[in-house]
């Protein structure tokens, strides 16, 4: 008895230790609280009319950039606005396949570019696919200082890009479940109709009551280092 009371004090400890550390977060860390992302992007026209309809509701959302997004990136309009920019990987692979040389040169790389062009680092990394093992959180971890952000919404635009009700039905699915009291939530400004699922997005958790943030408030992290 005593032992198996010592075993179970020794699991709960480890469970707390390792939500402490927060590696892998899927939602926030306070309720109401709803983190609107965005992956894989910039795309050429509809990330300018994402970040125009973020000024117009007065919010702001995390973008995590891939190679291709970190160069086109307008870094400027992103720090004046607020937003926040995290780190998805140089070439969208999936780091489970990969070996730890690669895995360091696709963290590094996009790190490596917005750092040469704003001076800092960031905090938060995406895996792409949501793909993660121990291996990847370990280097992204001890390596970058990453904390791995996955969501607890996946609106699932890049499966049917332009159909905003299938999206919103993710939300309404989410929050009429009340498992979550906050909400982390997937999209891709690169899928099409990215800007009226992210309206319909913000208007939907705006009127349930909660607050826009972006992931370093959600999880308590800086936003760069
Ligand atoms: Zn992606």
């Amino acid at each position: 008895m005593v032992k198996s009371q010592g075993f179970l004090a020794f699991i709960i400890l480890v469970l707390s230790v390792s939500s402490i550390s927060g590696q892998v977060w899927y939602n926030c860390i306070l309720p109401n609280q709803y983190a609107l992302t965005f992956d894989d992007g910039p795309h050429p026209s509809q990330t300018a009319q994402v970040l125009d309809l973020l000024l117009s509701y007065n919010v702001t959302a995390t973008f995590f950039f891939i190679g291709v997004g970190a160069w086109e990136a307008d870094y400027e309009r992103y720090q004046q606005s607020g937003h926040q920019i995290g780190n998805h990987g140089w070439s969208h692979l999936d780091m489970r396949d990969i070996t730890e040389a690669e895995i360091r040169s696709e963290l590094s790389g996009v790190e490596t570019l917005i750092y040469g062009t704003i001076g800092v680092r960031p905090t938060i990394f995406r895996p792409p696919f949501g793909g993660y093992n121990d291996r990847l959180i370990r280097i992204a971890k001890d390596e970058f200082n990453y904390e791995l952000i996955m969501w607890n919404i996946d609106t699932g635009d890049w499966a049917h890009p332009g159909d905003t009700e299938a999206g919103m039905e993710e939300y309404y699915a989410a929050v009429n479940s009340s498992l979550h009291q906050n909400y982390i939530a997937l999209h891709h400004d690169v899928q099409g109709g990215a800007v009226n699922l992210a309206a319909a997005a913000i208007e939907f958790m705006v009127g349930q009551g909660f607050d826009l943030v972006t992931v370093s408030e959600c999880i308590g992290v800086p936003m760069y280092q």
